[in-house]
C-alpha cells in the first residue's frame, strides 16, 4: 500500500491529470493512452484487485459504474460507445495492484482484445 502508485496519486504524491474526484473515487487520464479517451477510475480504498472485493464493497463498486457512465457522458462518448475494462492478475494483464477500471472510447475498439 505504501508503495502503491495509485495510492500515491490519491494522496497527491504523484501528479495526475484528474477528470473526476469524490470521497470514494478518483479518475484520471491514463499516462499511456490506448484510445482518444482513456481514463483510469479507481476506488480511494486500496483494494488489490477484483479478487479482493467483498460484499462490503457492493456500494463502492456500483458507485464506480455510475461514475464511469457520467465520465463517458462528460467526454461525449456515450452515444458512440465505449468500453469499461478491468484487468485482473497476471493473465488479465494487470500491472498496477490497485483495483482500477479503464474507460476507453473515441475510436472503434477491437474485439476480442487478444
Ligand atoms: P493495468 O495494466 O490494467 O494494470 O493498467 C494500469 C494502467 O495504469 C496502464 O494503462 C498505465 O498506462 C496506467 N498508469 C500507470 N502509471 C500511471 C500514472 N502515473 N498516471 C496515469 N496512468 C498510469
Ligand atoms: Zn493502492
Amino acid at each position: 500500500m505504501g508503495n502503491c502508485i495509485f495510492c500515491k496519486i490519491i494522496k497527491g504524491e504523484i501528479p495526475s491529470d484528474k477528470v473526476y474526484e469524490d470521497e470514494k473515487v478518483l479518475a484520471f487520464r491514463d499516462i499511456n493512452p490506448e484510445a482518444p479517451v482513456h481514463i483510469i477510475i479507481i476506488p480511494k480504498k486500496h483494494i488489490i484487485s477484483l479478487n479482493e472485493v467483498g460484499e462490503e464493497d457492493l456500494e463502492l463498486l456500483s458507485h464506480i459504474l455510475i461514475v464511469a457512465g457520467k465520465i463517458a457522458s462528460e467526454h461525449k462518448i456515450s452515444k458512440t460507445g465505449y468500453r469499461l475494462v478491468n484487468n485482473c492478475g497476471i493473465d488479465g494483464g494487470q500491472t498496477v495492484p490497485h483495483l482500477h477500471f479503464h474507460l476507453l472510447g473515441g475510436r472503434t475498439l477491437n474485439w476480442p482484445p487478444g
